[in-house]
């Protein structure tokens, strides 16, 4: 075969468009042709540790043996088949794992194919379940710098910034509240009191806002802003799409909570970061509401890749790997490590307000206010570390760390380090 003399990243400028990325200043995107445990190859053999997990997906590094194996075995098996109508060992084991680790009143599995899409099927359900009981309730409540995904109901349901501005005029009206604190929540729940008789239901990152900048907020306040809603009859959807399998250090958000939510959506993690998955799970109420004689009560939702026996598996590997002992070990260890990173950079004069959840780290540098995303504040400190073979993925100024669970003590210093060696 004839290769034209150009690199992979080359060759990939001419073609292709990458997702939440500046064309005009983005440059040249790094080729990654290996991946193995918690680090990266690129074209011309550089290793990167990767900090952020690919986008929050990894848990276990990359290219698992024990996950590709599984996913062999069921391609040579069944690769996929329709799953109206008909399933599949795969997706019953997966949603039998799942609900035997989520709150126990999460009792039915429905799948589709990312976070995005695990959100649009909670929010039609929640939707079409006052919708089936005859209720007229459209109103959803949502925080104001939450995140859920891009398409455009997830859209709509995330807080109005930048990234939604060019489709304003075309998300229907959410209404939306500040995070919960001691002091404002009696302000919330007189405000919710306004319209709560025409609000579906309530959907929310459960501790860590993430894209929102890894915005971190107590259990207890959520725990009341819950009891609250449940008490107006306002249906609870936890997004756990980036906080779910072990980032906050237990396995779910939920675990931190004494409420049990609704509708919870997954994904990400869900595969371990090897294939596009999405669950959106739900109490029996909700899924009995749909359970009638009426065909028009039927929720008319479904993608052709729906329940993919290759994601399934995927998943029910990651999920195996999740629960061993040496696992969750190192969850345990990776969050202390970075409590006592935190500790350390508590009075640096660069790095304002450290903090951390579990295996989620995060600070702020340069200056906050609403357009800080778009400054690119931390480009330099990204660039520099990237050259160190670092990846990282700050969020405007808000430079974090989500490493996969594999990562070393060693690794961890030395990423610690060199952030401080390059803010100097
Ligand atoms: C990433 C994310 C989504 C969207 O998931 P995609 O798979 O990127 O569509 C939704 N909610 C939260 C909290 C996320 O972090």
């Amino acid at each position: 075969m004839s290769t034209p003399n150009l690199s992979w990243a080359q060759r990939d400028g001419a073609v292709n468009w990458h997702p939440f990325t500046p064309i005009k200043t983005a440059g040249e995107a790094v080729a990654i042709v290996r991946g193995e445990g918690a680090y990266l190859y690129d074209e011309k053999g550089k290793r990167y540790i990767d900090a952020i997990s690919s986008w929050w997906v990894n848990l276990h590094g990359h290219a698992h043996p024990y996950i590709a194996e599984q996913v062999y075995e069921q391609l040579r098996t069944l690769e996929h088949v329709i799953f109206a109508g008909f399933t599949h060992p795969s997706a019953v084991a997966l949603s039998e794992a799942l609900l035997a680790v989520l709150p126990e009143n999460q009792q039915k599995v429905f799948f589709s194919d990312n976070g995005s899409t695990a959100v649009e099927v909670a929010l039609k359900m929640a939707l079409q379940y006052a919708y089936n009981r005859g209720e007229k309730k459209t109103k959803i409540l949502a925080f104001r710098q939450g995140y859920h995904g891009d398409t455009f109901g997830a859209m709509a349901v995330s807080g109005r910034s930048g990234w939604t501005e060019p489709f304003a005029e075309l998300l229907f009206d959410v209404i939306h509240i500040d995070l919960p604190t001691a002091e404002n929540l009696p302000e919330i729940h007189a405000f919710i009191d306004q319209h709560a008789d025409q609000i579906a239901c309530f959907v929310y990152e459960p501790l860590v806002l993430g894209a929102g900048g890894m915005i971190m907020y107590e259990a207890e306040h959520l725990d009341a802003l819950m009891r609250y809603c449940r008490s107006k009859g306002i249906l609870l959807v936890q997004d756990e799409i980036f906080v779910g399998f072990g980032r906050t250090g237990r396995m779910f958000a939920a675990n931190h909570l004494t409420g049990q939510p609704d509708i919870m959506c997954l994904s990400k993690g869900l595969t371990g970061g090897t294939m596009p998955l999405g669950v959106t799970t739900c109490t029996e109420a909700i899924h009995e509401a749909f359970c009638t004689d009426n065909v028009y009560g039927t929720l008319f939702h479904g993608h052709s890749f729906t329940a993919n026996s290759l994601a399934c598996r995927a998943a029910l590997a990651s999920m195996e790997l999740l629960k061993r002992e040496e696992t969750q070990a190192s969850i345990a260890r990776i969050s202390r490590r970075h409590e006592g990173f935190r500790a350390r950079v508590a009075t640096h004069a660069k790095i304002r307000s450290a903090r951390q959840c579990g295996t989620i780290l995060a600070m702020n540098l340069g200056s906050d206010d609403k357009d800080s995303y778009f400054r690119n504040q931390c480009k330099p400190v990204f660039a520099a570390l990237l050259d160190q073979g670092i990846l990282l993925r700050p969020l405007g100024n808000v430079l974090y760390l989500v490493p996969p669970y594999c990562t070393s003590d060693a690794d961890l210093d030395y990423i610690y380090d060199a952030i401080i060696g390059v803010l100097g």
